[in-house]
């Protein structure tokens, strides 16, 4: 099978969330027609909305005129029928961080689009191997994690598993590419670069906040300052969704040992709902 980027036309997009609305919107900007799809029609109202949120930030900052903000919007489809995703070239999955969900949706995906389809994951952590063994084409299963939020972020970790075919692999880069996205290549390891490094160091903001190291500001003030970032290690938590950072570190955790234990704030903030941005409260207070 030979995999180009100049008969890809289609993009599927599984999960209308934070990354999943993103995805489509870089998607539908570079020129591809969009199918978005969540399990309720609600959701899939909230992915539009976010889009078009982001796209009247750009509107309003000169980069896109009203036209083309409009066009990028006609250019998906929303839907709640994984079906509609059947003549996707490719299908970008970006639903919950959650090995069962997750193995379930590329089954049928791998059903339901043509051999040919390149399947892709925005796991956090999740091996994509494993994800890909849930499927009769794992050679056609890649992970592509864009970084949030993706309209933004100009970075997508390729991930390779056991059985990814070398073509998939360089479609997912040219993929990327092609959405205005620079990439790196890691190996199918537990959080691969990005999330292997990147957890932790927030799960230490977090326990240096709780055992009273310093403010919540302070410590996002001097890791901004002292190192550089655009976000301290609270802020950013809140920006990601304390529930996927806990999900991740316990995933890296699991796999890895104790370094990546995650802090006793974290576990409580989300078992008292508290998520970030996303519930209007983490570690901060949002409109
Ligand atoms: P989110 O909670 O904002 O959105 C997930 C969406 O998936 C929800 O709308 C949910 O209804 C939907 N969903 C659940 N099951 C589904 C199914 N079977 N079919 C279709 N949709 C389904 O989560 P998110 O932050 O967008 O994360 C999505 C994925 O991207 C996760 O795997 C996460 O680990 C990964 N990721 C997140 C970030 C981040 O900063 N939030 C960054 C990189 C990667």
């Amino acid at each position: 099978m030979s995999y180009g980027i100049d008969t890809v036309d289609s993009v599927g997009v599984v999960g209308a969330g934070t990354m999943g609305s993103g995805i489509a919107q870089v998607s539908a900007l570079a020129g591809y027609d969009v199918v978005m799809r969540d399990i309720e029609p609600e959701l899939v109202e909230d992915g539009f909305d976010a889009i078009e949120d982001s796209l009247g930030r750009f509107v309003d900052r000169g980069d896109l005129t009203e036209k083309e903000a409009d066009a990028v919007v006609e250019r998906i489809e929303g839907t709640t029928a994984l079906d509609d995703l059947a003549d996707c070239d490719i299908v970008v999955e970006a639903a919950v961080e959650d090995m069962a969900v997750k193995r379930e949706l590329f089954a049928d995906l791998a059903e339901l689009t043509e051999p040919g389809t390149v399947l892709a994951t925005n796991t956090s952590t999740l091996s994509v191997t494993t994800i890909a063994s849930a499927t009769d084409r794992p050679g056609e299963v890649v992970r592509l994690h864009f970084m949030n939020p993706v309209p933004v972020m100009e970075g997508v970790e390729v991930v390779v598993g056991e059985k990814t075919a070398e073509g998939v692999v360089d479609l997912a880069h040219a993929f990327a590419e092609e959405v205005g996205k620079t990439t790196w290549e890691a190996d199918d390891k537990p959080g691969f670069v990005s999330n292997r490094i990147l957890m932790p160091w927030i799960n230490e903001g977090i326990r240096a906040f709780d055992e009273g190291v310093a403010t919540k500001a302070d410590i996002d003030r001097g890791m901004k300052l002292g190192t550089n970032v655009p976000m301290g290690p609270l802020e950013l938590a809140d920006h990601i969704g304390l529930d996927v950072c806990l999900h991740a570190t316990e995933t890296l955790h699991e796999e890895l040992g104790d370094r990546y234990k995650p802090a006793y704030l974290l576990k409580r903030k989300v078992e008292a709902g508290d998520l970030g941005k996303k519930t209007g409260r983490g570690f901060y207070e949002y409109e």
